[in-house]
């Protein structure tokens, strides 16, 4: 027998249940369709990322096939190039891991109904979660919407343990496929390392040196806390059950920490899951009737890192030149655009999933939405950051924006604004009258 595997969010070999059971029918084609629909809107970094990582993939795989055959991409729909590549190579089941995303949970409905009409089967296994979304609900069978219960009840659900590849799998090939993206790389972009090895090599490096201080220098941008996995987890370059596994062996704070930072991955894809318009529209739906600005230059100044909050401009420039940006600064830089712009959370959620390398839908409109104060255990809409005692509380000597900010090298006081492009009081006081109009 022949089967499908379908790879989108699972970029590995290790650790991949859905590949274990392709593995299990026969011989394999190991599959990856560029999808317009979701190539077009990706900014570069991303589109930059996802090439790198399925050269990784296809590197793995001509390895165990001693050089031949490698990753097959075709580019199109995902409908009609999954169908035909089915078909081409006689397979009976195509096997992924379950997709509970918007976009993709639908299109994996429409391509089981074609490849249905062939006969043919999509086997979904396991998901880029440990515990399925959906799975985890009250005893009366709703959701959660907080996320403490919601971790508690998580952990007593558990997952199993990680996985070996399979072995001794012969990998099909099909006609009609494309060159693996290569684009240009821009000037100043630095992007790290993609694919499963490079993941497994950060990991084993922030397990080594850095977890045992995750707890109290996560916070701080200018100190390397944090473990920079999340672009990783976004590709499915590794699984979070081995990191879980690798994180019970050690009893830690740190460790505790950071298991529920990925609880709170998981949370926000389980909200996802039961409410998938919190893309999009307001958890909260007062929100949606609390008087906004239009976008416009303020905007594109907070896009460029020129609004002269020194943390704002530091971390919107760090987004452009590494698709990425530090947590704390994540919530400072999203925390001015909505309280010190009055713009809608929507339009600073695009601009981060445009540049993010890790640009994740759940993680990313759920963390806007918490910053809004319009999300789910959301941060009080009245507690407004303020740049400045932001900057001096978290970045104290200043590392973190001199970094950005070369023009800040010598300053004395480098979380002092300069020009800046709004008053932080006025505004605050502003956006509280906004608040005040619509509180419940
Ligand atoms: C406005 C805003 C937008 C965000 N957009 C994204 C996004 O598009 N993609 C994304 O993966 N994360 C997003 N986050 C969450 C968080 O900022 C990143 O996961 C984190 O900065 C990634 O860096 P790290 O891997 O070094 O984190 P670490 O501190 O090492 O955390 C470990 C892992 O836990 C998970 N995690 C940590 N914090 C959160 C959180 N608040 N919410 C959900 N998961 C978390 C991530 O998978 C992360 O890789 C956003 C947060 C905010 C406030």
């Amino acid at each position: 027998m022949t089967a499908v595997m379908w790879f989108r969010r699972d970029l590995r070999l290790g650790d991949n249940p859905a590949l274990v059971e392709a593995a299990a029918d026969g011989d394999v084609l190991p599959l990856f369709v560029l999808d317009p629909a979701l190539w077009g809107p990706a900014g570069i970094s991303r589109k930059l990322h996802l090439g790198d990582s399925l050269r990784a993939l296809d590197a793995s795989l001509r390895n165990r096939a001693g050089g031949d055959g490698g990753l097959q991409v075709v580019r199109g729909d995902p409908v009609r190039r999954v169908v035909a590549a089915a078909r081409e190579v006689g397979a009976s089941r195509v096997h992924v891991a379950a997709d509970y995303g918007p976009y993709g949970s639908q299109r994996d409905e429409a391509v089981e109904q074609a490849l249905a009409e062939h006969d043919v089967e999509l086997v979904r296994t396991g998901s880029p979660y440990a515990v399925a979304p959906g799975r985890v609900l009250k005893d009366d069978g709703t959701p959660y919407w907080v996320f403490t219960p919601f971790s508690k009840r998580w952990a007593e659900h558990g997952w199993r343990g990680p996985i070996d590849p399979p072995r001794d799998v012969s990998y099909l090939t099909v006609d009609g496929t494309t060159d693996l993206p290569d684009l240009q790389r821009p000037d100043g972009l630095e992007l790290p390392p993609a694919g499963e090895t490079a993941a497994r090599r950060r990991w084993q490096a922030f397990l080594d040196d850095r977890l045992d201080d995750y707890g109290t220098d996560r916070d701080k941008p200018g100190v390397p806390g944090t473990s920079r996995m999340s672009v990783h987890l976004k590709w499915g370059e590794i699984h979070p059950r081995t990191m879980l596994a690798d994180l019970a062996e050690r009893d830690s704070t740190g460790a505790a920490k950071y298991r529920s930072e990925l609880a709170w991955r998981e949370f926000y894809a389980h909200v996802l899951h039961h409410r998938p318009e919190t893309a999009r529209d307001y958890f909260r739906s007062e929100y949606a009737r609390m008087s906004y600005d239009e976008p416009g230059e303020l905007f594109e100044r907070w896009k460029r890192g020129r609004t002269g909050y020194p943390i704002v401009d530091a971390g919107m420039r760090e987004l452009r030149a590494t698709g990425w940006m530090h947590n704390r600064v994540r919530m400072i830089v999203a925390s001015f655009l909505v309280k010190d712009l009055h713009v809608e959370w929507q339009h600073g959620a695009r601009h981060f999933m445009q540049w993010l390398v890790d640009g994740d839908l759940a993680s990313n409109q759920h963390g806007w939405q918490w910053t809004a104060g319009s999300g789910t255990d959301a941060s009080p809409f009245f507690r407004v950051f303020n740049p400045v005692t932001q900057g001096r509380k978290f970045d104290p000597d200043g590392a973190y924006v001199r970094r950005w900010l070369p023009e800040l090298a010598d300053a004395e006081d480098p979380h002092e604004p300069i020009d800046p492009i709004v008053d932080h009081a006025e505004e605050r006081r502003e956006a509280l009258e906004r608040w005040e109009r619509i509180r419940p």
